[in-house]
């Protein structure tokens, strides 16, 4: 069998980047195997039966401040615009989050403006000294009652704890909003690759020097395939056979659905902070701007059991996670990335960013020459 430069682990983000720069910037000879039946990693999406584009493993909306990130990937795919807009269920009304002052106008029927808004949440915050969990970044900015209504079911749900329990960051990513802004996020860059995900993948690894293996793990080829290094994508505690335990990581379930209508929801995402099992509610249609006489959405429970989705973000979890990391670094020859690999909460944009700046690193370039 031939020799390769690289055997990648992994053909989501992390390991397609890299497989397209290691091979198209510098000439390296790349396998890349995936134990799923497709690539693009979590962010795979298809046609289903009623040939309505969904995303197998829920909602994946791409959003960065990067430019270099979005110019890299512009690459190997054109963009259709789209702002993200979320509604959430609470007390019998769909509301927008990010709470904002149409929230908050609505749920309380006031008419404040933003400056009245201010107050209204300045009486209500708790004041507290220092930042810590997951709880304390809600109610220090919108008390209480705000965060019990948006915040403590839906997050008790989708972590199976309660926000106290997890780190800061968990929810510092939905801000508080005292204008009438209803973007989910307000990044400089916000779109949708034009002929979906899948396809840019397919771009990205559209090289004679990239062999891609599907339905293969690597602990099945390992030591069949010559290579000189490692790069890996998976789950690093399971890398290392779980020799300090397993990682915990949160883990989805996703039950897709198609209606005889032409639409179901008027946004794309609809959240169900205190009500039914689901966390959420995705109608793939307004991500995708497809036109089509039926729709798909798709149902997201979280579980403790199943494929890795989440990291869980906070103190014990870190530390164990050091432990791995301290393996990983000793390990050479081998390299760790991407959402499961380093234990990170990314978004697709910081995955992208990761991965060039292990190839910069890999080559010896700046991320900047990197991605060039
Ligand atoms: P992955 O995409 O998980 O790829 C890793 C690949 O490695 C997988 O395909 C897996 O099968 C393979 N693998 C693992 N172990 C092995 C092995 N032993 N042998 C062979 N193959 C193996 N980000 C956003 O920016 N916007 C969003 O809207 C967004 N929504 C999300 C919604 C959900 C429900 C989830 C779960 C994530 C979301 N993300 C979103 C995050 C995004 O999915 C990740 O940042 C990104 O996909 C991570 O890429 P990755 O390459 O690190 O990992
Ligand atoms: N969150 C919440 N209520 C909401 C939206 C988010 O409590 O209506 C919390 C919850 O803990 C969630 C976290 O904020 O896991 C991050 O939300 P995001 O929408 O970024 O989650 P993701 O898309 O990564 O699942």
């Amino acid at each position: 069998m031939e020799m390769f430069d690289y055997l990648i682990v992994g053909a989501g983000f992390a390991g397609s980047i890299l497989a397209e720069r290691l091979a198209r910037g510098c000439g390296k000879k790349v396998l890349i195997v995936d134990r799923r039946p497709h690539i693009a990693g979590n962010a795979y999406d298809h046609y289903d039966d009623a040939g309505i584009l969904v995303h197998k493993y829920g909602p994946h909306i791409f959003h960065t401040n990067s430019r270099e990130v979005f110019d890299y990937l512009s690459r190997f795919t054109e963009w259709r615009q789209y702002q993200h807009r979320v509604l959430a269920s609470v007390d019998g009304q769909l509301v927008p989050i990010p709470i904002n002052l149409d929230t908050i106008n609505r749920m309380y029927g006031v008419n404040l403006n933003s400056f009245q808004m201010d107050e209204f949440l300045a009486n209500r915050a708790e004041k507290l000294e220092h930042i810590r969990t997951s709880e304390d970044v809600v109610v220090s900015k919108v008390g209480r009652e705000l965060y019990e209504k948006f915040f403590r079911g839906y997050t008790r749900k989708q972590w199976g704890l309660d926000p106290s329990e997890l780190d800061a960051q968990v929810t510092a990513r939905v801000p508080t909003r005292t204008n009438r802004d209803d973007r989910y996020f307000t990044d400089s860059y916000q779109a949708m690759p034009k002929q979906g995900f899948t396809r840019m993948f397919a771009n990205l690894l559209d090289h004679p020097n990239i062999k891609v293996m599907l339905n293969t793990d690597y602990r099945e080829i390992r030591d069949m395939v010559p290579y000189r290094e490692l790069i890996f994508t998976g789950p690093v505690d399971e890398y290392f056979d779980y020799c300090y335990g397993k990682l915990p990581y949160r883990c989805l379930e996703f039950k897709h659905e198609t209606h005889n209508k032409e639409m179901l929801q008027p946004v794309a995402v609809i959240n169900y902070p205190n009500d039914y099992a689901y966390t959420r509610v995705t109608e793939f249609k307004h991500l995708t701007g497809q036109e089509h006489q039926k729709t798909s959405i798709v149902y997201e429970f979280s579980r403790a059991e199943g494929d890795p989705y989440y990291p869980i973000p906070r103190a014990e979890n870190a530390e164990l996670y050091k432990k791995y990391q301290t393996l990983a670094e000793a390990n050479k020859g081998v390299h760790f990335v991407g959402r499961l690999a380093t234990y990170r909460y990314y978004n697709m944009d910081q995955v992208a960013a990761q991965a060039l700046t292990v190839f910069a690193n890999l080559i010896g370039s700046s991320r900047a020459q990197a991605a060039e």
